[in-house]
């Protein structure tokens, strides 16, 4: 009988875990599916540069997968059945149960729009291809009358939009809102760099207090502040969709889901959880930040401990640290702060247009590992399932 592995999602997790095990496993023992509810590849860290009128590329997931055995099916996942291991999609309006033996789950993250009031009403967040497209309309035309931006959020997402849209819409008045400084954790060169940057491209930095309500126009700060806006660009942070909470994973209080070592469930076994949605414990101890750079380690990781698992080998434990912290400033300016093994920044920096060349590197690097996920990989033929790794298969040995 096969063994069934579905993975869900085709971000920079998902989509290298199911390309990287189909590699490593015979197709007759082992079949992959890989489920996204968007037929694209969504490049996530460019969505800024799409809503600033840049051309981004779109690669449909089915393109990445050509020459490998991964079925690709298109659908939302609206439930899941960990007793009965089911998973169920939906798809124009049509629903599909696809039962599974090993369960992959990279469902990712979204921009929290929850958490402070007004801003699903009153504020845009780059959550797709389509909102961004939708922002660069609005953008375009409040340019023309020298209107005021809101971006909210001194995280990485909240400085790289303030930057890039002040750099494409010079015309715009730019405010980049944020409680504490932004970049505050930065190396003190590369917080002078920031502060230099914003400068030259006329950001207006708005510290020192939360945003408490976006209103249709403007922000209402705790400090009892008011900032106006015609156009709000929100990026409070990210969040976990509830799906893997409600399913019955076990998860953390931000609802990513509680992993081992070897990335798989700590409730659940045969359920692997990676990217974003996974808190996965880095090796200085706490926990990885979200972002591509998780997703593109713990999705090979979980490919290799999946496919020795399955050949009756023990898997090694994930490891991972941080090396670097990429940041894009526009397309004339960018910031690679090099890091140490407890992830506190080095003195070095890297800046300008090297880093811009520097972090274009780094995310086409991730899409080059979809399409090669592993050229040193044991070719099939090599390995043969000899490991029950059903629930039942497991609970048994
Ligand atoms: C504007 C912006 C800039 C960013 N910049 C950076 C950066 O510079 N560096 C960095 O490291 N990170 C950055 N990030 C964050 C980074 O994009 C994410 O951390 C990363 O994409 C997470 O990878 P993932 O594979 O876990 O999830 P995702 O890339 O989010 O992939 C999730 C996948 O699951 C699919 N999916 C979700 N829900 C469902 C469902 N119900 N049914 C079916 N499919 C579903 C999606 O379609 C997608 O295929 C940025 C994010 C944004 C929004």
């Amino acid at each position: 009988m096969t063994h069934k592995v579905l993975v869900l999602g085709a971000g920079y997790a998902g989509l290298v875990a199911a390309k990287r095990l189909a590699r490593q496993v015979h197709g007759d023992e082992v079949s992959v599916t890989l489920v996204t509810a968007c037929a694209d590849f969504v490049e996530r860290p460019r969505l800024h540069q799409l809503a600033t009128g840049q051309a981004i590329e779109r690669v449909p997931v089915a393109q990445y997968l050509r020459r490998s055995s991964v079925e690709l099916v298109v659908g939302s996942v609206v439930g899941i059945d960990l007793e009965e291991r089911t998973v169920t999609t939906v798809q124009d309006d049509e629903s599909r149960l696809m039962p599974y033996d090993t369960l992959v789950y990279a469902l990712g993250s979204n921009i929290d729009v929850d958490g402070v009031p007004g801003v699903a009403a009153h504020a845009w967040s780059l959550v797709g291809t389509d909102v961004a497209a939708q922002v660069c309309t609005q953008l375009r035309v409040l340019a023309r009358q020298n209107g005021q931006v809101a971006v909210c959020g001194g995280g990485l997402t909240g400085i790289e939009i303030a930057a890039e849209v002040a750099e494409c819409f010079p015309a715009l008045r730019v405010t980049l809102v944020s409680g504490t400084r932004p970049g505050a954790w930065l190396s003190p060169r590369a917080q002078a760099y920031l502060a230099r940057t914003f400068e030259a491209l006329g950001v207006t930095v708005r510290t020192g207090a939360h945003v408490r309500e976006v209103r249709p126009d403007e922000l209402a700060l705790d400090d009892g502040d008011r900032v106006p806006f015609e156009l709000c660009l929100w990026a409070g942070g990210f969040r976990v969709p509830p799906l893997a909470r409600v399913s019955g994973l076990a998860v953390n209080s931000q609802d990513r889901a509680l992993v081992d070592g070897t990335l798989e469930s700590v409730s659940h076994p045969g359920v692997y959880v990676i990217g974003d949605a996974a808190a996965v414990t880095g090796a200085w101890g706490s926990q990885l930040a979200m972002g591509c750079r998780t997703g593109g380690f713990t999705g090979p990781k979980a490919a290799d401990i999946i496919a020795a698992r399955l050949t009756g080998r023990e898997p090694r434990q994930f490891r991972y640290r941080y090396i670097h912290e990429c940041i894009s400033l526009g397309r004339r300016h960018g910031l690679i702060q090099f890091l140490n093994a407890d992830e506190s920044p080095k003195p070095v920096v890297l800046t300008g247009r090297k880093a811009i060349a520097y972090k274009n590197a780094t995310l086409n690097g991730a899409k080059t590992l979809f399409r090669h996920p592993g050229p040193a990989l044991p070719r099939r033929g090599h390995l043969t399932l000899k490991a029950d790794l059903t629930h039942a298969g497991r609970a048994q040995a």
